[in-house]
């Protein structure tokens, strides 16, 4: 039996953000993730709450990938006194740069006495300044500064996939693709004990796994010999809509709107879902699926996070890469404008429909999509599309409780509050969740059915707690393996 081996959930227990686990051994800590809880009513409290551990006792933090959800507190844990080392894959890194930066001007600004200021920088960022409990952070009280980023950034190396690397006496880690945005990845950490005496067990942690096949990027790896393993659950207990059915309604949306004569509103997260969008545009206007009409990305983090991607084609799935090999710009086509001032987004309003408009965030919950959606919402021959989770509480989600009623049924006087002034709904509200980032709960069955033989405990976490008690049931019934829902804050031995 091993001397100590043994995992805390500190985060993305009972929701779907905040992950930060605590993995022990005989004489190392380390941290996989360390994310901003969002959504929560309560959510910019608990991300300035101390640390339930002390960050200067804490030896490595491994990230497995640049959403806020599991970077967003990494500046606050270095300044609460991390010096270990930070590590993730170079993509990671790079996106975890601009997104943390990003966040640092949303904290940056006073919203009393810079009222225009505190506007610029939720149009920016894409997240609402206002409400704290939507993007976890607020400009009131910043969680970090430009300094505390910087020292990150110093204490941030970077290690490839498919490279076995040790990180001290005690471990070794082998980075696996998840699938899920750009660089995103799978640790499979391997304990060996100081002594000698006693196995070596494998732990691995899934970070969030992708819905594989995606259009861009490569297929989630398997894993096959965990002996422990922690998975995520965000649809743990829903499947998604069959790709062909998902491809097949987007082109039928755009073209139905264009024939319409309206403009096409598509409130997109910066991260993956920007740039699939950008492909599947891409595709459809080359091989003239739809008539040519000017198409605008209106999302200044966008357009960063899509610079990086196409600097890093190389992970994409090899059919993109021989696309790109043949001369094919994937993010680049005909009457595809990228706006950058906030004067070009009002160029946008003057250019006559039919139109696409591609901007942030992707629940409404700030950015520039906002005034577009004030703009195109009273428009009967307007389309606004959902292509993400609209969580409770945002905008996106009151929008997206129009989409089961046809325009022609919404009574005149039926309106959302934006920005405090009531806005009738009268375009067409859609909704495509099939290019979700998430595996759904077959394919996480599916994913853990890869090394149902060798694991001894499998973790079901980041999910809301239906999902994941319903994914943790399917896995003791169809795999008969042994999956518990965590509690937070109890230490599992791992032996
Ligand atoms: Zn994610």
């Amino acid at each position: 039996m091993n001397k100590k081996l043994q995992i805390t959930f500190w985060g993305g227990i009972g929701s779907v953000t905040g992950a930060n686990f605590l993995l022990e051994g005989e004489n190392t800590k380390l941290l996989v993730d360390c994310g901003l809880l969002q959504g929560a009513t309560n959510a910019y409290e608990e991300n300035k709450k101390p640390f339930p551990y002390d960050p200067k006792t804490i030896d490595f933090l491994f990230i497995t990938h640049a959403h806020m959800d599991h970077i967003g507190r990494v500046c606050k844990l270095v300044k609460d006194g991390f010096r270990g080392v930070i590590y993730s894959t170079p993509e990671t890194r790079e996106l975890a740069n601009v997104m943390l930066l990003d966040a640092i001007k949303i904290m940056d600004i006073n919203p009393v006495r810079d009222r225009e200021g505190s506007q610029r920088a939720s149009i920016s960022n894409g997240m609402n300044a206002k409400d704290p409990s939507q993007s976890g952070l607020s400009p009131e009280s910043p969680l970090y500064s430009i300094l505390d980023f910087n020292q990150a950034m110093l204490l941030w190396k970077t290690i490839p996939y498919h490279t076995q690397t040790k990180v001290n006496d005690e471990f070794s880690v082998y980075l696996k693709d998840a699938g899920h945005i750009l660089g995103s990845s799978m640790y499979e950490f391997t304990f060996t004990p100081t002594l000698g005496v006693g196995e070596k067990v494998k732990v691995v942690f899934t970070g969030d796994s992708g819905n594989s096949p995606t259009p861009l990027l490569k297929n989630t790896e398997p894993i096959t010999d965990a002996d422990y393993l922690i998975v995520d659950s965000v649809y743990g207990d829903r499947n998604h809509e069959s790709k062909d059915e998902r491809d097949a309604r987007f082109k039928q949306i755009v073209t139905e709107t264009i024939e319409n004569k309206g403009a096409l509103v598509i409130p997109a997260f910066s991260v993956e879902r920007t740039q699939v969008i950008l492909y599947e545009l891409n595709n459809l206007v080359e091989d003239k699926r739809i008539p040519s009409v000017p198409i605008f990305l209106d999302s200044p983090l966008g357009q960063k996070v899509t610079d990086i991607y196409a600097r890093d084609w190389r992970d994409f799935n090899s059919g993109v890469q021989s696309e790109i090999k043949s001369g094919d710009n994937i993010f680049s086509f005909p009457k595809l404008n990228i706006t950058h001032g906030s004067r070009d987004s009002q160029a946008i309003v003057n250019t006559a429909n039919p139109k696409i408009i591609i901007a942030g965030s992707g629940m409404s919950s700030g950015g520039r999509v906002i005034d577009h959606e004030i703009h195109f919402l009273p428009d009967p021959k307007s389309t606004i599309l959902l292509m993400g989770y609209q969580a409770l509480g945002t905008l996106g989600r009151r929008i997206q409780d129009f989409s089961s009623k046809a325009p022609a049924l919404r009574s005149l006087g039926e309106a959302v509050e934006i920005k405090g002034s009531m806005i009738p709904v009268r375009a067409r509200i859609e909704m495509i969740s099939g290019y979700s980032s998430h595996k759904d709960s077959d394919n996480l069955v599916k994913m853990v059915s890869d090394t149902a033989k060798t694991v001894k405990k499998v973790f079901v976490v980041m999910g809301e707690p239906k999902s994941s008690i319903y994914l943790a049931q399917r896995l003791r019934d169809e795999l008969e393996v042994d999956a518990v829902y965590p509690e937070r804050g109890k230490v599992y031995r791992l032996e």
